[in-house]
């Protein structure tokens, strides 16, 4: 199946009128650089989104905001049109003062809430344009501890504007047991701060295998993902994974890592699902908020 992303079996989840039209999907990696945003996008997405760069080499000026960087790309599969538009965030926690780090990412968010509102507000409203963030996923570093006040902070400033996926990076450092831990402090650390993470809905008249499903992925989260483009032999077959001198750390094996679960929900199962949670809910509150706080 190489080459082969998944979303063409959307159709399933939205009626004919949007398979014509293409869908957006617009999908948000927030975490300090060098947590693998970039791999885990072109290994989610099977293609070269992010051309391989070479590290940058330290220096001593510190740029003072978080940079944002958005590549748009258009895939097509089976007769399906996605229009997929990365946002990534490179800086997130990079210098030495972090204290305001999820600002300029919150700003962003609500920018692209403002053009949505500004369109709908139009006398013309016939061709909305929509690129509000249907997912935001936020790389936690492997320290095996637990919630750092950074990522804390970043989820409660973000919960309410954005479908919030925190994944636990390069997992493949990690032991299984470690992995074991760690997910339950953070999902500890989550409850405490009351954050709400983003969360398939179980609905009762969905057959069972989409409710086992379903239970599933929220029974796996926050993901503990691995990222390569990397292929590598195992017995006969190519595998994509990350080598270690005892072994293969294979990305699309779910005994392995969450990747696969994270995939199926982005893209498989809830790409709709995200996008309608953003605009009947997030969105919505947003919008009203603005009314009020525009009423005199
Ligand atoms: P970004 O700065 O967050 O976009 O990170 P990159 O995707 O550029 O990756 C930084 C480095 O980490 C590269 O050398 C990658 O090969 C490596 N890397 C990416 N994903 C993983 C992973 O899941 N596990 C491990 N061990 N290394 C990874
Ligand atoms: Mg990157």
């Amino acid at each position: 199946l190489k080459g082969f992303v998944g979303f063409s079996n959307l159709p399933r989840q939205v009626h004919n009128k949007s398979i014509k039209k293409g869908f957006q999907f617009t999908v948000m990696v927030v975490g300090e650089s060098g947590l693998g945003k970039s791999t885990l996008i072109n290994t989610l997405f099977n293609t070269s989104i992010y051309p391989n760069k070479e590290p940058k080499e330290p220096t001593n000026e510190t740029p003072k905001t978080v940079d944002i960087q958005t590549i748009t790309a258009d895939i097509e599969e089976n007769g399906v049109k996605l229009k997929l538009t990365i946002i990534d965030t490179p800086g997130f926690g990079d210098y030495i003062n972090n204290e305001n780090s999820w600002q300029p990412i919150l700003e962003n968010i609500e920018a692209r809430f403002d053009a949505y509102l500004e369109q709908e507000n139009r006398v013309n409203r016939k061709r909305l344009i929509d690129t509000r963030v249907h997912a935001c996923v936020y790389f936690i570093p492997p320290t095996g501890h637990s919630l750092r006040p950074i990522d804390i902070e970043f989820m409660t400033r973000l919960h309410h504007r954005v479908n919030l996926i925190p994944v636990i990076a390069k997992s493949d450092i990690l032991s299984d047991e470690e992995i074991k831990s760690f997910k339950s402090r953070i999902l500890e650390d989550i409850a405490y701060h009351n954050i709400q993470i983003y969360q398939p809905p179980i609905y009762d008249n969905d057959d069972a295998e989409t409710i086992q499903e379903n239970k599933d992925i929220i029974l796996s989260m926050p993901f503990c993902v691995v990222g390569s483009d990397k292929p590598f032999k195992v017995g006969n077959k190519n595998v994509r994974g990350r080598k270690y001198p005892w072994g293969i750390i294979e990305v699309d094996n779910p005994e392995h890592c969450d990747f696969v679960k994270l995939r199926q929900m982005l893209i498989r199962t809830h790409m709709e699902e995200l996008k309608e949670y953003t605009n009947e809910v997030l969105y919505e509150k947003y919008r009203s908020q603005k009314l009020i706080s525009s009423e005199v």
